[in-house]
């Protein structure tokens, strides 16, 4: 049996800034990633990390800010939190040795992003991500994490302490996508870090890998996720790709027109425009494409005007891309965009310091947790602020709570390897002669959830992609795979995914459908207005053994700090 102290799985910004601490404070502390650490999707992260660092800015308009950006329902607690640290979390990047952009004096540069009063984003060129990532990697090396790559989470495991009513994180089964052994590990505290799920539709900016497996195993653990329902769309998706432009362009000064060239957004948002939050911007370009001022259901974002020199100093990845995947050169031509999936603001439920409120010893951090610091809607640039300021705390309470007194090294049971082991054998030994497809379940899946639960909703459209998710789960458990192989057999890791998509997507459609009010990016076109006498909690959503969804509530967490009142959102 492998033993560590603190078992992370995931090995992104969130996973890999837990780890430091775990590692720097002298416990044995392992990283488990389903791909090289330097693929984690942290890595294509473009646009910048926010906090109030320039002396003329104040970390408490960013907490305001993001209070305003998240409608009202994010926890306050945690986002007092997230930036007042900011600075210092920022800080402690750039000494590890993150090569942030410069201005002349040598201080870090900082642009704009929507929904903010003040340029507070710190950037690395368009590639904040990378720049962050290679960072926290070499510190990773540096301290001696151990680090399983390309092992895949299979399931967590917990045990139930004598006299408490919660059960205790006791480790994790992964398989090695090698050679597809199976490994059960103990630890004292496990931490998921395995970011969001945004590949639950069709059009999308994330990677193949983002498919939530963390969240979904959590939900079954016992571990209750909350804020499923809000999505986050960002604008600027690529048209044909759904491939990230990022907000820093905006940022820059882009304008959207719409096919005529007229500036739309001075419609919906007549101080901020274009650098409006998401929810309000992805909402004005759906509404003008429906009205018919779109071409082939996108409108243009047009960098022309802010000249060439420009665009090849600090927009050089946004150019490439959008000459390879559109075939459209910016300095030349405005990029045709639509809104298209970014960023799910749900996760697994912690309080402030990252701890599961459903299972003692558990911890989330990044994407794939809910500490609620972006309620209804994340504003740009706060979730690599996110990964660190959490990642850093979680990995602090880790430290805390496996240091802690009382605290029993968790039995060694090997039942949950033998469960896994013959779900994997009755996996493989289904015939494939005519078993549905995975990539057909999945295709139907995506699409469906892309139609009915994306940028508005009604009852209708989201009991249409209840129908879809019932459909895809009744084909799922039919599922062959092709490959009976055992390394890297890919037929299977995707299968798996996909089991967790689905679980996803049905806790996502009825919460949806729960919620009947419109709210940061959960627009209800039958519930218009915002209910703040009814809807001022989270949904809170578990998954039964039987693998059935459980809706529940959560208190929002308020601080009572007046200017933080529930109002009307204008930009
Ligand atoms: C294209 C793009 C651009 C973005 N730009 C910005 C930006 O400019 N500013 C900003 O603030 N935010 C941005 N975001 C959002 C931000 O990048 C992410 O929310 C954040 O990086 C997530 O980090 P994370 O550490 O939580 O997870 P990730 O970086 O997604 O890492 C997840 C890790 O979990 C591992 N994992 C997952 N499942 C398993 C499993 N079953 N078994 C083992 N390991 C597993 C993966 O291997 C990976 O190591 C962007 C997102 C995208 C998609």
């Amino acid at each position: 049996m492998i033993q560590h102290d603190i078992l992370i799985i995931g090995a992104g910004l969130a996973g890999l800034r837990a780890a430091f601490e775990g590692v720097t404070a002298g416990l044995n502390t392992a990283v488990v990633s389903k791909i090289h650490p330097l693929r984690s999707h942290s890595c294509a992260a473009q646009g910048g990390v926010n906090a109030a660092i320039n002396p003329k800015d104040d970390w408490h308009h960013h907490a305001y800010d993001t209070v305003k950006g998240a409608d009202f329902i994010g926890d306050q607690d945690s986002i007092d939190l997230m930036c007042a640290e900011a600075p210092q979390a920022v800080l402690d990047i750039d000494a590890m040795g993150c090569p942030f952009s410069r201005e002349e004096d040598g201080t870090i540069a900082q642009r704009a992003f929507g929904g903010q009063n003040f340029p507070r984003t710190a950037y690395a060129a368009d590639r904040t991500g990378h720049a962050m990532l290679h960072t926290l990697w070499e510190q990773a090396i540096k301290y001696g994490v151990k680090v399983y790559d390309e092992y895949f989470l299979m399931s967590l495991t917990t045990d139930q302490p004598k006299g408490q009513k919660m059960p205790r994180a006791s480790g994790a089964v992964i398989l090695n996508i090698r050679d597809g052994s199976l490994h059960q590990i103990n630890a004292k505290a496990v931490c998921l870090a395995t970011g969001g799920y945004g590949r639950l539709f069709a059009n999308n900016t994330n990677a193949m890998t983002n498919t939530g497996d963390g969240v979904a195993h959590a939900m079954r653990a016992g571990a209750p996720a909350a804020d499923l329902e809000f999505v986050q769309f960002h604008p600027t998706g690529l048209k044909s790709s759904g491939i990230l432009i990022s907000e820093g362009v905006r940022g820059e000064g882009a304008y959207l027109i719409d096919k005529t060239g007229h500036r739309f957004m001075q419609k919906y948002a007549p101080n901020k425009l274009e650098l409006a939050s998401r929810d309000v911007v992805s909402r004005a370009m759906t509404t003008e494409v429906l009205k018919g001022n779109g071409v082939d259901g996108a409108v243009f974002l047009d960098v022309r005007h802010l000249g060439r020199d420009l665009i090849l100093e600090r927009l050089p990845q946004i150019r490439q891309l959008a000459i390879d995947f559109e075939g459209v050169d910016p300095i030349d031509e405005p990029i045709p965009v639509r809104p298209t999936c970014h960023y799910t603001m749900g996760g697994i439920r912690t309080d402030k310091t990252g701890q599961s409120i459903g299972v003692q010893g558990m911890f989330a951090a990044g994407e794939a947790a809910c500490v609620s610091v972006h309620g209804a809607n994340r504003l740009g640039a706060n979730s690599l602020l996110e990964t660190i300021v959490f990642g850093k705390i979680t990995g602090k309470a880790m430290v805390e709570y496996v240091k802690g007194p009382g605290h029993f090294r968790p039995h060694s049971s090997t039942a949950s390897l033998a469960e896994v082991s013959q779900a994997i054998t009755t996996l493989k030994a289904r015939p494939s002669k005519g078993a549905t497809k995975q990539a057909h379940i999945r295709d139907e899946l995506t699409k469906a959830m892309q139609e009915y639960c994306s940028v508005f909703r009604t009852a209708k459209t989201l009991a249409a992609a209840k129908k879809a998710v019932e459909k895809a789960k009744a084909d799922y458990a039919k599922l062959a795979v092709d490959d009976k192989s055992d390394a890297f057999n890919t037929d299977v890791i995707t299968a798996l995914e996909l089991g967790n998509l689905i679980l996803l997507a049905e806790a996502t459609v009825l919460t949806a459908i729960e919620r009947t009010e419109s709210r940061g990016a959960h627009a209800r076109e039958d519930y218009p207005t915002r209910n703040d006498k009814k809807w001022m909690t989270h949904i809170t959503a578990v998954a039964t053994p039987k693998g059935e969804i459980k809706l529940g509530r959560d208190a929002v967490r308020q601080t009572g700090n007046p200017q933080y009142a529930p109002a009307e959102r204008k930009y």
